[in-house]
């Protein structure tokens, strides 16, 4: 995907007052009504349809007159308000090439004034399982767009809300640094996906790590459930760091067992394969700690969970409600089957844009916000950013 972020500097206020009144519609229509759109915007003299004009041709919205005239945001529309909101609340400036593509998101770098690199992750749930789930129950019916978005910001502020409790609590996971609408930022983390790496000095060490990451978040209550060599970054130094945190649940979740076992066997089949590791020697001394394991050294489930210690207090923090866990695990468990819009933040047609949405402080007159393209010229110190490039795309 192309994110060409130039574009958002010849982007004037009243397109960003008019691109947010769709947003704001689309929490009720799928396609959001001419008429309701002017109404959200009020702009001035009635010019809402001249930027609605532009905001097509740039592709940040999408016209349907199927049913109606009317407008709905695009994936770069949403893109382009979360970008402009974290570059104005001053947390990076500019944005470079995309680093990563998973099932549901898009990784691109960005960087602040001073050079400094971080990853950005634009969620897009339903880009893959939406449709599939879609098309079996069309559970949705008419809320197609409006779950897209809703789903895709859930999923940021669930990855964003674990990123931090497990930061707090020691655990090797990226920085977690800001997140707005569907897009996280984080540190960058200078390794390569775990699946690229070929080679070990220490696979016993390595294995160990990785399986005492497992174990000690089950402690914590958690489960990663898509803990495997794609999800884990290591370093030069082979530090492990790991990565991608939407579809984690409760040891207390029905398939928790399940979930569990899966990350240890993905763990345990990855070693076997790529390092010709097996297990025999494997001991009850997992990551320094006494650990229950069964016969093959798998540690045990139940043993594990019966005592953890639930990061609820540090999710809700971060303004992730265990509502918010109920509706994301239901989707990504494909059984959502009611509507989501009972979570709905019941902004009516009588909507308003905020402070921050229409905020112009570190706008020039001309509304323009201030980003540049990414370029080698400003990264600073990542020398290993190259090696990213390999098998990514
Ligand atoms: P998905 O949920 O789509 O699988 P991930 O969070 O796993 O997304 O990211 C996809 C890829 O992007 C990763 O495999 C990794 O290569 C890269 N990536 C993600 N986060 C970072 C980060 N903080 N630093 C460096 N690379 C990252
Ligand atoms: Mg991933």
């Amino acid at each position: 995907m192309k994110l060409d972020v130039n574009m958002l500097r010849y982007l004037s206020k009243e397109d960003f007052r008019v691109l947010t009144a769709v947003e704001m519609g689309m929490r009720n229509h799928e396609i959001v009504p001419c008429e309701l759109v002017e109404r959200i915007a009020s702009l001035k003299h009635g010019g809402t349809y001249k930027v609605l004009k532009n905001l097509l041709k740039h592709k940040l919205l999408h016209h349907d007159s199927s049913k109606y005239d009317g407008f709905r945001l695009t994936y770069l529309g949403y893109d382009f308000l979360a970008i402009k909101t974290l570059v104005n609340r001053g947390v990076f400036a500019s944005v470079g090439r995309q680093i990563g593509v998973g099932k549901e998101s898009d990784i691109f770098e960005v960087a602040t004034e001073d050079g400094t690199v971080m990853a950005m992750k634009l969620h897009r749930l339903g880009r893959v399982s939406f449709r599939a789930v879609k098309s079996k129950r069309d559970y949705l019916k008419h809320r197609s767009s409006f779950s897209w978005l809703y789903l895709s910001r859930l999923a940021a502020l669930k990855e964003f809300a674990f990123m931090k409790a497990l930061e707090e609590h020691g655990f090797p996971v990226p920085n977690a640094v800001d997140c707005n609408r569907h897009c996280v930022i984080m540190s960058l983390v200078q390794g390569y996906p775990f699946v690229q790496v070929k080679q070990l000095q220490n696979p016993e060490v390595v294995f160990e790590t990785i399986i005492g990451l497992v174990v000690r978040l089950a402690e914590h209550g958690l489960i990663h459930c898509d803990f495997n060599e794609f999800n884990i970054m290591i370093d030069d130094d082979e530090r492990v760091t790991m990565i991608d945190f939407p579809q984690m649940v409760s040891v207390s979740h029905h398939n928790a067992q399940m979930y569990f076992d899966r990350d240890v066997e993905c763990v345990f089949k990855f070693f076997r394969k790529r390092f010709n590791m097996s297990f025999q020697e494997c001991t009850d001394d997992i990551d320094g700690t006494e650990v229950d394991t069964d016969a093959s050294g798998r540690p045990c489930f139940s043993s594990i969970a019966k005592d953890a210690v639930f990061l609820d207090k540090e999710l809700a923090a971060s303004g992730f409600t265990k509502k918010d866990q109920e509706v994301v695990e239901k989707f990504i468990e494909g059984g959502l089957e009611k509507d989501a819009s009972s979570d709905d933040e019941g902004t009516g047609d009588g909507a308003h844009i905020s402070e921050e949405d229409a905020s112009s402080d570190d706008e020039d007159s001309d509304g323009a916000t201030h980003i540049s393209v990414l370029n080698e010229a400003n990264i600073k110190g990542v020398d290993s950013l190259h090696l990213l490039d390999q098998g990514q795309t």
